[in-house]
């Protein structure tokens, strides 16, 4: 442990770092940076932690009567930052940092630090003799030329409401310009250039997320909707470093369109009738370097192990929608015909289906897999990949059999068949979502404490309540002149 201080002071010496930022998120996966000049950080901070934290103000945290909080920083995940995130001007390095607090005689870890929750739900791989859950994270989001809400917008924006906004993307047809170089509706899966205009700020993206972040892209490409929606996906890798990989990628996505004078969205579904955002999360369960999800033997190369994961995940897919879903606009996104789906159910290779176990690399044991397709990006990856994962380990506990998968399109279905198959909905706004995890939250016992549920959905609920209480552009043209 020493050695590892010592070792991380070199490193920002020999680095020639100037300053070094430190990282946590709050409850709900939003970023948060702390600095410390390279000249006045020591040893203590690395032992000790930093500063007291003023925690009443950061979202989802502390009263102000009880709010100092430690940051420890995790000196595993020390990294050069790339050039852009201060114009090259100085060279920065960030850490992740746990948070702490006191109970009077020692420091504790603060129940509702998400990389704290995260790790304790890994925690409990041992008692099911596995030891790593796997995580590839697919990253869909908008990069659009510019964002404006609309005057009138403004004042509600302070109760998370608004009456309005316009978006301009020059990839889009209606914007005018030449129409053989712009994208049609639903138009903008795979297109090349110069239809495809983002294609180098992916790739300058991409550069930076393995040289400075050190995790490897397996493939970036335009998504499917009209203006602006690209796709990243990140390599699989162990539960923390997972998680702290997508939001560094998030991050990076969003100063990196900004620098550019852009502006890059991770809401699920900001434009009404094309592709929303998604991020689709493939998992596997491992016991030293055997894949506990494969079995050559099965049809589907799936192992009973894998079965029962999946009938975890549908049985609590409901509740589990608070956390993967847990925004008003993630239910703009669940709906028919947009590949998002819809359904509680299982396919191999049904992309209408709420898990999907890839099959295009037959007897490849490391890269057998099961695919969430349910939750978005403005989910807190610490928190989901938690929570999956303790739906996931109840389905193996409890033998959940997840019935036959499903291959038709169930988008096409007629209530009828979907009764047939026991195909039920996914929930229809986060209201229903949080209503479900209050129901059916006991899976997530003592890794998510009963105290940080019910202040999750108290905080979600009342978001839902600003929400429902706003007027709307659509409102506003339906019903003006009724
Ligand atoms: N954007 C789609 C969704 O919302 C997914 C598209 C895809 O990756 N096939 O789930
Ligand atoms: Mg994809
Ligand atoms: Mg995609
Ligand atoms: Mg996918």
């Amino acid at each position: 442990w020493k050695m590892m201080v010592q070792d991380t002071l070199d490193r920002i010496k020999n680095n020639k770092i100037d300053f070094v930022d430190f990282w946590f998120v709050d409850v709900f996966g939003e970023l948060h940076s702390v600095s410390i000049p390279s000249y006045s950080l020591n040893e203590e901070h690395f032992v000790n932690g930093l500063e007291k934290l003023d925690a009443s103000s950061i979202r989802g945290f502390k009263s102000v009567n009880k709010s100092d909080m430690l940051l420890v920083p995790d000196l595993s995940t020390y990294v050069v930052l790339p050039p852009v995130y201060d114009d090259g001007q100085r060279k920065n390095a960030r850490m992740f940092a746990n948070l702490y607090e006191s109970d009077g005689k020692n420091e504790i870890r603060y129940n509702r630090d998400s990389r704290f929750i995260a790790s304790k739900a890994v925690e409990k791989l041992g008692k099911f003799r596995l030891t790593k859950a796997m995580w590839g994270p697919e990253l869909e989001f908008f990069i659009f030329d510019k964002v404006n809400l609309f005057p009138s917008a403004m004042g509600a924006m302070h109760s998370y409401g608004g009456s309005g906004y316009s978006i301009k993307s020059s990839e889009a047809p209606w914007e005018g310009g030449n129409a053989s170089t712009r994208i049609g509706l639903k138009g903008g899966y795979y297109p090349a250039q110069p239809r495809d205009t983002l294609e180098g700020i992916r790739k300058d993206i991409c550069d930076d997320v393995y040289r400075y972040f050190g995790i490897k892209v397996e493939a970036q490409h335009h998504e499917v909707a009209t203006s602006g929606q690209c796709e990243i996906n990140l390599l699989y890798n162990d539960t923390l470093a997972a998680a702290d990989g997508v939001v560094s990628v998030k991050n990076l996505v969003k100063v990196k369109a900004r620098k550019m004078g852009k502006v890059a969205t991770f809401m699920p579904k900001p434009i009404y009738g094309d592709n929303a955002s998604a991020m689709h999360i493939h998992q596997s369960l491992w016991n030293g370097n055997k894949n506990a999800m494969y079995d050559p033997d099965d049809v589907s190369e799936l192992s009973q192990i894998g079965r029962y994961y999946i009938g975890g995940l549908l049985d609590h897919a409901s509740a589990l929608c608070a956390i993967s879903n847990p925004t008003t606009n993630s239910y703009k996104r669940l709906v028919p015909d947009f590949e998002a789906p819809v359904n509680i159910c299982w396919g191999v290779g049904n992309r209408s289906s709420a898990v999907r176990v890839p099959m295009y690399l037959h007897g490849n044991e490391y890269s057998k897999r099961i695919e969430y397709r349910v939750p978005d990006p403005t989910a807190n990856i610490y928190l989901l990949e938690a929570a999956l994962l303790l739906a996931g380990l109840d389905g193996i506990h409890n033998k959940k059999d997840p019935g036959d998968p499903v291959e038709e399109n169930i988008y096409q279905m007629t209530p009828e068949q979907k009764r047939k198959y026991n195909i039920s909905s996914l929930p229809y706004t986060l209201h229903d979502a949080l209503g479900s995890l209050q129901s059916d939250k006991k899976f997530l016992e003592d890794v998510f404490t009963s105290d940080f549920v019910d202040s999750y959905v108290e905080m979600k609920n009342s978001e839902c309540k600003s929400f429902a209480q706003t007027p709307t552009a659509w409102e506003v043209s339906m019903y003006i002149d009724v």
